[in-house]
């Protein structure tokens, strides 16, 4: 019996996946940012879940950050999160460099996330160093209604 894999449509980007650089931002190191929020106890984290599983990666950032739009498609089951922001939560790890990685989480206007910030360091001033890794949560903060 044959089995069929549907692949995702995922063809308008560009990722860039061969060795280059480790750092530079790809679907593969979004996949892996998606991976550990879904891993962290964020508010409405049910919700979270069902929209990061049923959303898709749209476009990377390539300012150095590892930064990426999001979509999710509007489907009977996935409910929207109640944020009074348009940033949902925010999520701070120590890193294995010197200083510390902020995720943040945005929703639109009807409550679905809509962009993943991913940056090192303090107010996005330096890329992402190769090789970098969230080693540990410091804290979430969010502003639910
Ligand atoms: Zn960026």
């Amino acid at each position: 019996m044959q089995r069929f894999y549907t692949a995702s449509a995922r063809s308008g980007l560009n990722t860039n996946d061969e060795e280059s650089f480790v750092s530079a931002n790809s679907l593969n190191i979004a996949r892996e940012w998606l991976d550990l929020i879904r891993a962290q106890e964020v508010p409405d984290r049910l919700i979270v879940i069902e929209q990061i599983d049923s959303g898709e990666v749209t476009s990377l950032c390539d300012c150095g950050c590892h930064g990426f739009d999001f979509h999710v498609p509007r489907q009977a089951f996935v409910r929207p999160l109640q944020s009074e922001t348009r940033l949902f939560c925010e999520l701070a790890f120590e890193s294995n460099f010197e200083d510390e990685i902020a995720v943040l989480l945005f929703v639109d206007a009807e409550g679905y996330l809509c962009r993943f910030d991913v940056t090192y360091g303090s107010a996005n001033a330096e890329a992402m160093p190769e090789g970098i890794l969230a080693t540990r949560l410091k804290y979430i903060c969010f502003s639910k209604r």
